[in-house]
C-alpha cells in the first residue's frame, strides 16, 4: 500500500514536471528528471532558487548548469528512482491490463452462473405451484437471496473494473506524456528536424553501432546567410531554413538522420557502401537546394539563389565521435574557401 501511494506521489510530481521540461526543452534524461522531480517536490528551496536564476539567464538550464545542480543537491540514489518509475510504470501498465480482463472475465462468468440458477429456480417454483406454501416460500427466498447477491456481485465487479480502468488510462496518459515530451524535446521548432541535443546523443550511438557499411557525417551550411537576412529581413530568412530542412528530410529520412546542428548549419548521420555513394548523396541534396530562389512576389523575377556547401567525413575505426565532428567541420571549412555550393571530403 506504502509502495503504492510512494508511486502515486511519484507520478503525480512527474506530470507536473514535464510540461516545465518541455518549457524550457530539458533533455529527458534520468538525471534532468531528478532535478525537475526536486523542483516541483519544493523540499530543496536552494534548488528552487538557483534553477530559476539559471532559467532567468538562459531561458533553459545548460547540461553543464543541470550537472552542478544535481551534484550539489542530489546523489545517484535520486537516479535510481526514476530508473524505477520508467520500470513500475511498463510493470504496472502490464499488470492493470491484465486486471482489466480477468475481471472482466469473471465478473461475466459469474452473472452467467447466476443468471442460470435464477432461471432454474423460477421454473422450479412454477413447477411446485399448487405443493405447498413452505416449498414456494423457500424458494423464493432462495431465488431472492441469489437475485441480491448477484446484483453485489455485478456491482463490486463493475467498480472495480471502473477504478482499473482510471489508473490504467492515467499511466496511459503519463506514458503518451513522457514519449510526447520525448519528441518535443528532441526536436528543432522552426524546421521540425531532429535538434542539436538529439544529435549530441545519437553520434554516439552512431559510432558504436558495429555495422559494416560506411558511417558519414555531412556538415551542411547555408552560403552567405548573413547577408540574406540583411537584404530580405529574418522571415523570409526562416522560410529558407524550412525550405532547406525539408530537402535534408526527404532525402536522407529512408537511410540516415538530419539535424539541425544551429543557425543556418545543418548535418546528416547516414551510412553508405562507399565514399562515391556518399558524395553522389551530397551532391543531389545540393543541387536540389541550388534550385530554390526567392522571387519578387508580383512579378515573379528570381531575386536570389540559395545554395549550401557541404563538408563530408567519414567514420574510422580508431577516430572517436570528436575528431568525426571536426573532420566534417574541416571539408565544411574547405567547400566554403574553395568558393561554395560544393562538396568536399575531409582528406
Ligand atoms: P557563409 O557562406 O560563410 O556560411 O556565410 P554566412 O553569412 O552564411 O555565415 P555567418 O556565420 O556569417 O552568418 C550566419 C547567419 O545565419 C547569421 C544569422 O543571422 C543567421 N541565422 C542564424 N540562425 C538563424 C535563424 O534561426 N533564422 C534566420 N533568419 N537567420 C538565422
Ligand atoms: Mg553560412
Ligand atoms: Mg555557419
Amino acid at each position: 500500500m506504502e509502495q503504492n501511494s510512494s508511486f502515486a506521489q511519484s507520478a503525480t510530481c512527474l506530470k507536473q514536471a514535464v510540461p516545465f521540461m518541455v518549457k524550457y526543452q530539458i533533455p529527458l534524461s534520468p538525471m534532468n528528471y531528478a532535478i525537475w522531480y526536486c523542483y516541483v517536490l519544493g523540499k530543496e528551496p536552494e534548488l528552487n532558487q538557483k534553477l530559476d536564476e539559471i532559467l532567468m539567464e538562459h531561458g533553459t538550464c545548460p547540461p553543464e548548469n543541470a550537472k552542478a545542480l544535481f551534484d550539489e543537491f542530489l546523489s545517484e540514489q535520486d537516479l535510481a528512482l526514476f530508473h524505477e518509475m520508467s520500470d513500475l510504470v511498463k510493470g504496472t501498465l502490464n499488470t492493470v491490463e491484465q486486471e482489466i480482463s480477468n475481471t472482466l472475465h469473471c465478473s461475466e462468468e459469474f452473472s452467467a452462473v447466476l443468471s442460470e440458477c435464477h432461471v432454474g429456480l423460477h421454473q422450479l417454483k412454477k413447477q411446485n405451484v399448487g405443493t405447498g406454501p413452505e416449498i414456494y416460500d423457500g424458494v423464493l427466498s432462495y431465488v431472492s437471496k441469489l437475485t441480491q447477491e448477484s446484483i453485489v456481485m455485478q456491482h463490486n465487479a463493475l467498480c472495480f473494473q471502473k477504478k482499473l480502468e482510471v489508473a490504467y488510462s492515467e499511466i496511459k496518459q503519463l506514458q503518451e506524456t513522457l514519449t510526447d515530451a520525448q519528441t518535443k524535446a528532441s526536436t528543432d521548432k522552426l524546421t521540425g528536424l531532429l535538434n542539436r541535443g538529439k544529435f549530441d546523443d545519437d553520434i554516439i550511438k552512431f559510432c558504436d553501432d558495429p555495422s559494416q557499411f560506411q558511417k558519414v557525417l555531412i556538415f551542411i551550411d547555408i552560403d552567405h546567410f548573413k547577408q540574406f537576412n540583411d537584404e530580405f529581413g529574418h522571415q523570409r530568412g526562416d522560410d529558407v531554413l524550412r525550405k532547406v530542412a525539408q530537402k535534408l528530410q526527404s532525402h536522407s529520412e529512408r537511410q540516415g538522420a538530419a539535424y539541425r546542428y544551429g543557425g543556418e548549419e545543418f548535418c546528416i548521420l547516414i551510412s553508405f557502401s562507399s565514399i562515391s555513394e556518399a558524395v553522389g548523396f551530397s551532391n543531389r541534396i545540393r543541387e536540389d537546394i541550388a534550385k530554390l530562389s526567392i522571387k519578387d512576389k508580383e512579378t515573379g523575377e528570381v531575386l536570389k539563389h540559395i545554395s549550401a556547401s557541404f563538408g563530408i567525413a567519414l567514420y574510422g575505426k580508431e577516430m572517436s565521435w570528436h575528431s568525426l565532428v571536426e573532420c566534417a567541420d574541416k571539408a565544411l571549412y574547405l567547400a566554403k574557401s574553395h568558393g561554395r555550393n560544393r562538396v568536399e571530403v575531409a582528406g
